[in-house]
């Protein structure tokens, strides 16, 4: 066993062999991995085996897709089997949301490339005749679904790695880590210590063990997980005997999944009443052993399987497959630099191994060697949760999750397990007011307010939801009058120091303000990706402040604080500040009303003022597209502020507006938002973003940026009006260019002010002339929809600046 080494994984189940693959495949050789026991000794042995492109999240698929085609080149490089079985397989729908989900899904691949079908239950009872297919509306159809050999899978990326230099070593435990002040780490096993530049934590069932001998706390919770594989199925043998293989059947309505094992049949449950497993922590003595079989628990599982596949009910159980895998509180992998930490990276909470596995390991070895993944992987970051997270949050986000694995997922959906948690002062004010809340990174923020008889929880709906009406009054409420709603889910960050300003001109592409101003600047990656987009404030030449999307913050700090310098004081004040904003045409009286300190603030100004008896920092800028101001006030002064601006404003109409109308008011000046317009996925040139970069100055990403404005990139944010009918644009709809997809949508939503049905999208530069006329498929439909060249609303932006 070698003593040092550049990265030291810990763990060999499927996850840690394949990042140990994926960094001697991107060119790094000095690597090793330590493996408590044999090779797959956690969740990998008992594994179904199962692989599927379907996932929610857009990228989240296609690292899927990338993780399916990885196998066949892993058997011509290895010589190694992986038993793929590529069978196809169909997940079914009985209920039109069920459907719709389907329909949008199969929307998505279009451009994505991903051959799926929608087929009615006709050809689901061809391709898959042990489906009982009554009351099946249709299913979604995918060719590349199947399912492989854990085991052979597991040791064709070990001996890949090999071949490329890795070294394995098993039966050894890694017992501490330490860091030197260098940043390195003396790994402590139980046969010697090894010195890292890196260590990676793909260590699994005990990853929360291993994150914690690093000092920090992996939010992932182990579930305990059941399926079972049936005796000879007549039925399965004679499909064998001619030469097929059945496809896999998904059944959300039964909570299961079912594939051909052998002559007989495997079918898997995520149960209602399903169990946490290893509370308090993962036992080390626990290896090649199941959890004893638990009938009772998947019951109603398998009673409704019986329904859905009749031959079950007569085949006998061969074997019964118990075992403890784990979760992050969303699903997702937790993969990438752990946020405070130097040189410590998390693969782990990888919950669908065979699915994920490839693009976790290919996505982690990028951003140890390139500095940064090549696509937006936010919905795996293990930074998109903050340090707010603890055991108790993640259990029950965890057990939401697993009884949710096969529920439709809408797009405006709220899941209510472990909330409310984070709550500002102004919680049970809003809660008066008939707030419904959604939740954002922990912390709970009014999509809406509800009065008289509408419903206090919004439907989930892939179609204009009951939120509709609330949210055109209190986009009315905002155009006609003002209207009021907190800023405290805003990352907000502070930077002090000498050498503040000349940090801030390095770290973002744009134009750092003078001393009372504000500017909006991108912030790029060293490939000239957007990292985010800030309003930066200028509060004196070595104080400034930043603001961001809330929920990226751990992002936007753990960068910070790896290109921090001397002289450069960072901090994250996203909770330590909040406030309101303001907006509309009244918004300056309402303001002037509650203060004695002059409030003649043109557009893009800020300044100290004492509102009410508040101390605030105010800014004069909206992203309503009104006139508008946010201010900014410490959280025990809130409730006074709210009193004043609330008395104040009675006259004038003021109204509470939440995210639902913030969401719509901002479609109507074009403004993009933060993982929708604005991502890692895209650039400035792309995004429209390139007009704020200061081009006479140095900054990380410049020199990626120059490329793109010298030679454009080929597709271009642009804006429609679409046909809608009772739904609108979400994100990643296809746009149809002369019947050919050409573009997706970025995203959309109903303006509530001018009536109209609004879309964002990428399509070909070249495409992106006034009159173009493309149709955007939206649940199943072509609707026709126009490009529009100017705002809807303050074409000009007089009323914002005014
Ligand atoms: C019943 C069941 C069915 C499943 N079916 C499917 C399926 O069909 N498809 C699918 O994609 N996924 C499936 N899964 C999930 C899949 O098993 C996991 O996603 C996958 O195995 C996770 O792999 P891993 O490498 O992250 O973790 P693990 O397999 O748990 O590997 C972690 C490894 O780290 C080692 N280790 C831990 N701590 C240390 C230490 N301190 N020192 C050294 N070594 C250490 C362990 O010994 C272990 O070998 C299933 C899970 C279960 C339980």
């Amino acid at each position: 066993m070698k003593t040092t080494t550049q990265v030291l994984v810990i763990g060999g189940g499927v996850v840690g062999v394949s990042v140990l693959y994926h960094l001697t495949k991107l060119g790094w050789s000095d690597v090793m991995l330590v493996e408590r026991s044999e090779l797959t000794s956690g969740s990998t042995w008992h594994a179904a085996g199962g692989f599927h492109t379907l996932n929610g999240d857009t990228n989240m698929a296609a690292l899927q897709g990338y993780t399916i085609k990885l196998y066949r080149e892993l058997e011509e490089m290895t010589g190694l089997s992986c038993g793929l079985h590529h069978v196809g397989g169909v997940t079914l729908a009985d209920n039109r949301d069920r459907f719709d989900m389907l329909v949008a899904e199969r929307a998505k691949h279009r451009y994505m490339g991903l051959e799926t079908e929608i087929i009615g239950p006709e050809e689901i009872s061809k391709r898959a005749p042990v489906t009982n297919t009554d009351g099946i509306i249709g299913g979604l159809y995918d060719p590349l679904d199947g399912h492989l050999d854990p085991s052979g899978t597991t040791h064709a990326y070990a001996k890949a790695a090999r071949m490329g230099g890795a070294e394995i070593v098993l039966h050894t435990r890694v017992t501490a880590l330490d860091q030197r002040a260098d940043g390195t780490w003396d790994v402590t096993t139980d046969k010697g210590v090894i010195h890292a530049e890196h260590v990676v934590n793909a260590a699994g069932l005990w990853a929360r063990e291993v994150a914690a001998m690093a000092g920090v706390y992996a939010p992932l919770h182990p579930m305990e997980h059941q399926y079972l594989v049936t005796e000879e199925i007549p039925q399965i043998a004679e499909i064998i005997d001619a030469g097929g293989e059945h496809p896999h059947v998904m059944d959300p309505a039964g909570e299961s999944y079912l594939r051909q094992e052998g002559r007989g049949l495997c079918i898997g449950f995520y149960e209602q009443p399903c169990r946490p497993w290893a509370v308090d922590g993962t036992p080390w003595d626990f290896g090649h052993e199941l959890l004893p079989d638990d009938f009772d628990k998947i019951g109603d599982s398998v009673e409704f399987a019986y329904r859905r596949f009749p031959v079950l009910e007569r085949a006998g159980v061969k074997s019964v497959i118990h075992g403890p895998f784990t979760f992050a509180p969303d699903g997702n992998p937790l993969v990438g630099p752990v946020p405070g930490m130097r040189n410590f990276w998390s693969a782990c909470g990888v919950m669908a191994g065979f699915s994920q596995g490839g693009g976790v390991g290919l996505t982690l070895a990028q951003w140890m060697i390139d500095g940064e993944p090549d696509r937006d992987v936010t919905a795996m970051d293990v930074a998109r949760y903050g340090d707010w997270i603890t055991p108790g949050y993640t259990r029950p986000k965890v057990i939401e999750n697993y009884q949710r694995r096969f529920s439709v997922s809408y797009p405006n959906e709220e899941l209510p397990a472990a909330r409310p948690y984070r709550t500002t002062p102004m919680h049970d004010i809003f809660e008066e007011l008939g707030a419904v809340w959604g939740h954002q990174y922990g912390l709970e923020v009014p999509n809406y307010f509800a009065q008289g008889d509408e419903p206090t929880f919004e439907t989930p709906s892939f179609r204009r939801s009951d939120a509709f009406a609330a949210t055109g009054r209190e986009v009315r409420a905002v155009r006609e009058g003002v209207g009021i709603n907190e800023v405290h889910n805003f990352g907000k960050f502070r930077v002090t120091g000498p050498r503040a300003r000349a940090w801030l001109d390095r770290i973002m592409a744009g134009r750092i303000p003078k001393r009372g101003r504000i500017a909006l600047t991108p912030m790029l990656s060293e490939k000239g990706r957007l990292l985010g987009d800030f309003t930066v404030s200028c509060l004196d030449d070595t104080c400034f402040q930043l603001t961001a999307s809330y929920g990226a913050q751990a992002q936007h700090w753990r960068w910070f604080i790896h290109h921090q310098e001397p002289g450069v004081t960072i901090e994250n004040i996203s909770d330590k500040l909040t406030g309101f904003q303001i907006a509309g045409p009244r918004a300056r009286d309402l303001l002037a009303a509650c203060t004695r300190d002059a409030t003649d603030l043109r557009f893009l100004d800020l300044a100290q003022m004492t509102v009410g008896q508040a101390a605030c920092l105010v800014q004069r800028v909206s992203f309503t597209g009104d006139l508008g101001y946010e201010i900014y006030c410490d959280p025990m002064d809130q409730r006074a502020l709210w009193t004043r601006l609330c008395e104040a404003g009675q006259p004038m109409g003021l109204a509470p507006f939440g995210m639902r109308a913030m969401m719509s008011l901002r479609l109507d000046r074009f403004f993009g938002a933060w993982m929708r317009e604005f991502s890692p996925d895209y650039t400035p040139a792309e995004t429209g973003m390139a007009r704020f970069i200061k081009w006479d100055k140095d900054f990380i990403g410049k020199a990626a940026a120059e490329a793109e404005r010298d030679t454009p990139p080929a597709r271009t944010l642009a804006v429609f009006e679409v046909d809608a009918d009772d739904a609108d644009v979400v994100a990643y709809e296809p746009i149809f260019i002369d019947g050919r997809v050409q573009g997706f949508c970025t995203s959309g939503g109903y303006s509530h002010w001018t009536g109209k049905s609004i879309a964002y999208g990428l399509i070909p530069r070249e495409q992106a002339t006034p009159g173009l006329e493309v149709e955007i498929e939206i649940l199943g439909d072509l609707r026709p929809a126009r490009l529009l060249t100017d705002p809807i609303f303050d074409a000009t932006g007089e009323r914002m600046r005014a």
